[in-house]
């Protein structure tokens, strides 16, 4: 698989697709590394997390900057993505001593509850965020005493393999992580199939992790699912239009629009919407799409010209409000792009475009604002800018999303849930309740009645 450069078409590197056969033997020897793996005690494992943490943490740059030539992520970005590995780390060192189980009262004897690891965890990654996301599978997994397959995406496994590296060099076991780059037919349905790999983290499309769902149901097997999103960013007449306006570019423009929670529709109401459209075009040619290695980038090119293509193809034929500019020449380059969407037909509006295309359309009052923003059938993210704190809350319960941010586009701490409603997935990965879904419970009762 060659790994080409997105902001200059060069190859950066090939790296070999896993043949099947090795793809068995490295499950395979993640399931041999499993009964020692849960067997360290926990303040080691702890101890140990936490050392790879560290090491990730002296690596951030190196880890960025080769982020930056395989994704064309901004050089920021790239940053706080190696930054981000590092702290999901340490928080999950965390919880090997605190995986407290519970004690239930029963007569005759004592109950007791073990969260107990799964034994092998398969985690499949998207290229949008190669870091991050691998993260938020690997950590956890291992923290609740788990071994881990992990697969890169085909584009952007470079990351992934230098931390798999750098794992080795924090004294994990071998075996204990791996990372298995190669197509998705091949190693990721090969995590979906094998009898071994006992839970399945899938971050990606809808459309494959539909797939992966069915396959998973075949042996039973645990899966979370991260999928695909169309999220609205409601702005009320009462909001402070400036700042719900300055702050809408990186809402949806963000890794070149190529994010899961980016905002791509923006719903306006309608008393605002022309001054709205007013203030928030400077902010978008504003917008600096360049060099990503560039300190002051805000934005780089999209990941492939495949990926570009599929981007045009709903720009085309659309109602331009405007746009910003991008670099010409070699690159997959994509100039920020405001549409207008007239009845909410449009593919632009309906479907999830991951490029750096945002959507715009009026709405009449806060039932219709709900009302819209709920015709879609992705839940994963969200905004609402309003003054009123009693329709922040009421819009934010309305909404059927995972993740809200009032008056911010935040929507990722490593310590709060992450997840999905509706088709844009199952479960919650992060925060405190993420290691429940590394662990199945056991329940064991033990008589105390004299013999
Ligand atoms: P994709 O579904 O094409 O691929 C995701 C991963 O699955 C890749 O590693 C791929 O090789 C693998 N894969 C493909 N076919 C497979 C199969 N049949 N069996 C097993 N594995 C298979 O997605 P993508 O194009 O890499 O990523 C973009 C998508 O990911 C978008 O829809 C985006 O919204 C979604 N995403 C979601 C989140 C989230 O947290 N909800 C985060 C990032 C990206």
């Amino acid at each position: 698989m060659d790994v080409i450069n997105p902001a200059t078409e060069e190859v950066v590197a090939h790296v070999e697709p896993t043949a099947p056969a090795e793809v068995d033997r490295l499950i395979d020897r993640a399931a041999t590394a499993f009964p020692a793996w849960r067997a360290v005690a926990p303040g080691d494992r702890a101890r140990l997390l936490r050392r790879f943490a560290s090491i990730v943490d002296s690596h951030v740059e190196e880890l960025a900057s080769l982020e930056v030539r395989n994704s064309g992520h901004t050089i920021a970005n790239a940053r706080w993505e190696a930054g981000n590995v590092r702290d999901v780390l340490d928080y999950y060192a965390g919880a090997p001593e605190r995986l407290t189980g519970r004690q239930i009262p029963v007569p005759g004897g004592v109950d007791i509850t073990f969260h107990e690891p799964l034994g092998v965890v398969g985690v499949i990654v998207p290229w949008n965020f190669p870091m991050p996301i691998a993260g938020w599978g690997f950590a956890p997994a291992l923290a609740a005493g788990n071994t881990v397959v992990l697969k890169p995406a085909e584009v952007t496994p470079l990351t992934a393999l230098r931390l798999a590296g750098l794992a080795l060099d924090a004294g994990l076991p071998e075996g204990v992580f791996t990372v298995v780059p190669g197509r998705g037919s091949v190693v990721g349905q090969r995590f979906v199939t094998h009898p071994a790999v006992r839970k399945v983290c899938f971050t990606g499309s809808t459309e494959v992790g539909k797939g992966i769902m069915a396959g998973c149901a075949e042996q039973v097997k645990r899966v979370t699912l991260e999928l695909g999103g169309k999220s609205a960013n409601i702005v009320f007449a009462d909001a402070d239009l400036e700042a719900a306006a300055a702050a809408a570019p990186a809402g949806v423009f963000d890794n070149a629009g190529q994010d899961c929670c980016a905002r791509s529709r923006i719903l306006v109401q309608s008393t605002v919407y022309d001054r709205f459209l007013d203030l928030l075009e400077p902010a978008v040619l504003a917008w600096r799409v360049e060099d990503p290695a560039q300190e002051s980038a805000q934005m780089g090119p999209l990941i492939s010209a495949r990926q570009r293509e599929t981007v045009s193809s709903y720009v085309d034929g659309a109602d331009v409000a405007f746009r910003g500019g991008c670099p010409a020449g070699a690159g997959f380059w994509y100039p920020p792009t405001v549409l207008l969407a007239r009845d909410g037909s449009e593919p632009h509006w309906r479907e999830e475009v991951f490029g750096p295309v945002v959507s715009v359309r009026p709405f009449r009052d806060e039932a219709d604002a709900v009302r819209l923003a709920n015709d879609t059938p992705y839940g994963l993210s969200g905004s609402l800018w309003t003054r009123d704190v009693g329709r922040a809350l009421r819009v934010a319960r309305g909404v059927d999303t995972g993740t809200l941010s009032v008056n911010s586009h935040s929507s990722v701490r490593y310590w709060t849930p992450f997840g999905g409603m509706k088709q844009s997935g199952l479960g919650r990965e992060l925060g405190p309740d993420a290691l429940a879904a590394f662990t199945d419970v056991k329940n064991v009762f033990i008589s105390t009645v004299e013999g």
